[in-house]
């Protein structure tokens, strides 16, 4: 199976595309992931998209595709969860044609939707465990009482401003894939408010019925 997780910042793709992975064993490919491990392990390529990242702008194309084309080597082209990524228009046409020249194509996108007067808030409050990746939020998902208070990371691009040009970003350079997807591939509208257990009870309802999926 190798589905991509779509949505605004926020709309709970690295939550969502965690249980997925866990219940289908895919690999869960976040670019944002990627991205924020080199910077922590301050590679070139941490050097070059910090200074994106800490403004809520996308990193370029060309990094951002090179970095996923490594990792799908790695995985040999099957069995992930894409989160993240494709976020532009161009991303998403290397992606289509990488993929299509391994015989490899995506089995379905699943959109999340989410209000935007919710994002803020989700964002504003989201936590990372530096240590095991889990994602909460103080108020929705708070965090296990014997997570040390030091683990839970507020992300630098979760403040008002960088969070503000994610968002601009987001409607400028992303959300013009919807209709690309809907073109090219099986695309699912999922709501994503409500309970995290409700969310992914609709997110495996819509991919349930994509070919080919049964037994996977
Ligand atoms: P994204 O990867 O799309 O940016 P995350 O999965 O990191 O989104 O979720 C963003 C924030 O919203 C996190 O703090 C997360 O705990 C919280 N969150 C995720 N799903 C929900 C939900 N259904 N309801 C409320 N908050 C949620
Ligand atoms: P969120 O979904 O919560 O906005 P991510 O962790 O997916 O956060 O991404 C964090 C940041 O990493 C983005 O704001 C952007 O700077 C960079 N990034 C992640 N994925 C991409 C991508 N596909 N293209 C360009 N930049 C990206």
């Amino acid at each position: 199976m190798r589905l991509v997780l779509f949505g605004p910042p926020g709309a709970g793709k690295g939550t969502q595309a965690k249980r997925l992975a866990e219940q289908h064993g895919l690999v869960h490919l976040s670019t944002g992931d990627l991205f924020r491990a080199a910077i922590k392990a301050q590679t070139p390529l941490g050097q070059d998209a910090d200074r994106y990242i800490r403004d809520g702008l996308l990193v370029p194309d060309s990094v951002t595709n090179g970095l996923v084309a490594e990792k799908l080597e790695e995985m040999d082209y099957d069995a992930f969860v894409l989160d993240g990524y494709p976020r532009t228009i161009p991303q998403a046409e290397w992606l289509m044609q990488h993929l299509a020249d391994h015989d490899a194509p995506i089995t379905a996108v699943v959109s999340l939707v989410v209000p935007e007067e919710d994002i803020v808030t989700r964002l504003s409050r989201r936590r990372t465990d530096s240590q095991t990746g889990a994602i909460y939020h103080l108020d929705f998902n708070p965090p296990p009482e014997d997570v040390p208070a030091d683990r839970l990371v507020h992300r630098t691009d979760d403040h008002p401003d960088a969070i503000r040009t994610r968002l601009g970003e987001y409607h400028r350079e992303t959300q013009p894939l919807e209709v690309f997807f809907r073109e090219r591939s099986s695309f699912f509208e999922v709501d994503g408010t409500g309970a995290l257990d409700d969310v992914q009870g609709r997110v495996a309802d819509a991919i349930a019925d994509t070919r080919g999926l049964s037994g996977i």
